[in-house]
C-alpha cells in the first residue's frame, strides 16, 4: 500500500471507531461526516492526493518512491533541502494554518526509528518496537496525533494535585504483565485527537516517579481510550469564515481508562536517563522545530499577502506607519527564513547517521515566532480596523440590501463583494474563535514560551560563555 489516495485515507478514517465526546455529545458514526471534523479531514485528504500527483511526486515522495516524504530519514543535506521544500509545499496548500499536517508526528516516528539504537540501550525489544511502529506506519501511510503534557489541577510544577493511586490524574502505568502494560489517567492536549489513525504517547517531562515514564503508540480506537474534544470553532459558510469552515482541527484531552498497551507498542519504559536525552540525542526536537519553522515561513508569506492586499484594497499604502507595519511582516518572514537556512547549512549527522538541522537556530526560531505571531496578527487588526466589524455576510449579499452594500461598502477599485471576501478572510485570521485559537497554538504548541525561552538560555550556555570571555579579555586591556 505505502502511499494512499485522499479517498483511501478518508475511507480508513471513516472506519475508525474512536470514542470522541464533543460539546456534551458522543460522536456516533463516521468522523468523516461529522460537522466538526469533515472539513479538516478533507483538507488532509487533499495533501495525500498531492503526493500522488506527478507534478509534485519528486518533492512529496520519498526518494525510493515507497512512501510520502515525511517517513524518509534524512541522511544528507540534500535530503533536508528536499524535506524543507516538501513541508512548504504541503503548507502552501493549507496556507500554513494547518498545524498538524501528517508530517509533524510522522517525522518524529521516522527519526525515532532512525535512532532505534537509542531505545535499544534499555533493551533490544524497545528498539524493535519503534522500528515496527515505523514500518507499520509507512506500510499503511498512517497519520498520528501526539500527547506528552500532564494535566495539572494546581500550578505545582511536577505533581498534579489530587493524584491518588486509585484515581490518577496524569496518565501513568498502573499494571504490567508479560503481555504489556495498563495505563490509567489523562494527558493533554491532542490536536486532531480521535481522528488520526494512531496516538503517539511520549513520556511526560513532568513526573514524580517512573510510573509516568513510558513511550508508546496506540490505535485511536483502542478500548478505554477517550478523546474529550473541545467544542468546534468550525463554521458552515466559507464566504463568511474561509478558514474556520475549512481548516478547523479540533483539540482533545486524552483519557486512558485502563488502556492495555502490548509490549510490542512500547518503545520507552521507566527510564529517566533516556527520557532526559530523548529530544536532543535522537534529533526529534530539531526535526519538530524544522517542520514548524517551515510551516511558519509559509504562514508568514500568507500573512504578508493578506496585509498587503488590505493595504491595496483600503488604499492606505501612502501612510508611512502603514508601510512600517507591512515591513515588520517582511522582517518576520526574512528572520524565519534565516533561522531555517542557518539550521540547514549547519546541519550535522548525529550518532545514528541522521542529518540533523542545527538545533540552536531552530530553538531561537521557536522563541521568536511564539511572540512574533501575536504582533503579526495585531498588524492585521491595525490595518483592518473597523472594516472587520462592518464587513457584511453572504446572506446580506443575497438580501434586498445588496444594492446598498454595493453603493456604501465597495472599495475604490473593488466591488463590495470582492472587498468583503478579503475582509472576512482577514477577520477570520485575526478576531474569530478560529483565529484566537491559532494565536494560542503558535504560542503553546511547542510548550509554554517562558520555559521554551529558559531552555534556550540554558542550551546556549557555552556560546554565552565564549562571548563573556571575549568581553573579559577586552576589559583586562582597559587596566
Ligand atoms: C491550540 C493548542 C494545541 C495543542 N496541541 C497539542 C498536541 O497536539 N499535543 C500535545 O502534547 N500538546 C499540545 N498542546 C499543549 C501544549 O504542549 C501545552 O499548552 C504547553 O506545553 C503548555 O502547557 P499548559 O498549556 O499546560 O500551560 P501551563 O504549563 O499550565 O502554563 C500556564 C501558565 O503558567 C505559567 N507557568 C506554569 N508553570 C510554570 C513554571 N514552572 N515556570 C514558569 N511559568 C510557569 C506559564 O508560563 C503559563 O503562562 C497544545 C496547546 C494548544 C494551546
Amino acid at each position: 500500500m505505502a502511499m494512499v489516495t485522499g479517498a483511501d485515507y478518508l475511507k480508513r478514517i471513516a472506519q475508525l471507531e474512536s470514542t470522541i465526546w464533543i460539546d456534551g455529545e458522543f460522536v456516533k458514526g463516521k468522523s468523516t461526516e461529522h460537522p466538526a471534523f469533515k472539513a479538516v479531514l478533507e483538507a488532509k485528504a487533499s495533501l495525500y492526493d498531492m503526493v500522488l500527483d506527478d507534478a509534485h511526486a519528486d518533492i512529496l515522495q520519498a526518494s525510493d518512491k515507497n512512501a510520502n516524504f515525511s517517513f524518509e530519514i534524512p541522511r544528507t543535506k540534500a535530503d533536508l533541502t528536499k524535506r524543507r521544500k516538501a513541508t512548504q509545499l504541503w503548507a502552501q496548500s493549507t496556507l500554513g494554518v494547518l498545524g498538524r499536517s501528517p508530517e509533524y508526528v510522522n517525522t518524529m516516528i521516522a527519526i525515532m526509528a532512525g535512532a532505534k539504537d537509542f531505545f535499544a540501550e534499555d533493551g533490544k525489544e524497545y528498539g524493535e518496537s519503534i522500528q515496527s511502529i515505523y514500518e507499520r506506519a509507512v506500510k499503511n501511510d498512517y497519520t498520528f496525533t501526539h500527547t506528552f503534557v500532564n494535566p495539572s489541577i494546581s500550578r505545582k510544577p511536577f505533581y498534579p494535585d489530587g493524584e491518588s493511586v486509585e484515581q490518577p490524574v496524569a496518565a501513568k502505568i498502573i499494571e504490567e504483565n508479560e503481555k504489556g502494560v495498563v495505563i490509567d489517567g489523562a494527558r493533554l492536549l491532542a490536536t486532531q485527537g480521535g481522528i488520526t489513525d494512531e496516538l503517539l504517547v511520549l513520556p511526560s517531562a513532568a513526573f514524580v516517579d517512573s510510573d509516568y515514564l513510558f513511550g508508546c503508540t496506540v490505535p485511536s480506537d483502542t478500548e478505554g481510550l477517550l478523546f474529550l474534544s473541545r467544542p468546534s470553532f468550525g463554521k458552515e459558510t466559507q464566504f463568511d469564515y474561509p478558514l474556520s469552515a475549512t481548516l478547523e482541527e479540533g483539540d482533545a484531552v486524552v483519557v486512558f481508562d485502563h488502556v492495555f498497551v502490548p509490549w510490542e507498542r512500547v518503545f520507552m519504559y521507566r527510564n529517566e536517563w533516556l527520557m532526559s536525552q530523548l529530544f536532543a540525542r535522537t534529533g526529534i526536537e530539531a526535526f519538530l522545530l524544522y517542520q514548524a519553522a517551515n510551516r511558519q515561513i509559509v504562514k508568514t508569506e500568507w500573512l504578508l499577502g493578506v496585509a498587503q492586499a488590505l493595504v491595496d484594497t483600503l488604499n492606505i499604502g501612502q501612510h508611512t506607519h502603514v508601510q512600517g507595519k507591512v515591513s515588520e511582516v517582511i522582517v518576520a518572514l526574512e528572520a524565519m527564513r534565516g533561522f531555517v537556512y542557518s539550521a540547514e547549512t549547519q546541519a550535522q549527522a548525529n550518532e545514528y547517521e541522521i542529518m540533523v538541522p542545527k538545533l540552536e537556530p531552530l530553538k531561537a526560531s521557536a522563541c521568536y515566532f511564539q511572540m512574533t505571531y501575536a504582533r503579526l496578527i495585531e498588524i492585521i487588526q491595525l490595518l483592518g480596523a473597523s472594516h472587520f466589524i462592518s464587513a457584511p455576510s453572504k446572506k446580506d449579499f443575497a438580501s434586498p440590501i445588496a444594492g446598498r452594500l454595493e453603493r456604501f461598502m465597495r472599495g475604490e477599485y473593488t466591488s463590495a463583494k470582492e472587498k468583503t471576501k478579503l475582509l472576512r478572510l482577514a477577520r477570520d485570521l485575526s478576531i474569530s474563535e478560529f483565529g484566537s485559537r491559532q494565536m494560542l497554538y503558535e504560542r503553546y504548541f511547542f510548550g509554554d514560551p517562558v520555559r521554551v525561552a529558559s531552555g534556550l538560555y540554558h542550551f546556549a550556555d557555552c556560546q554565552k560563555q565564549k562571548y563573556v570571555e571575549w568581553v573579559q579579555t577586552f576589559l583586562k586591556k582597559m587596566d
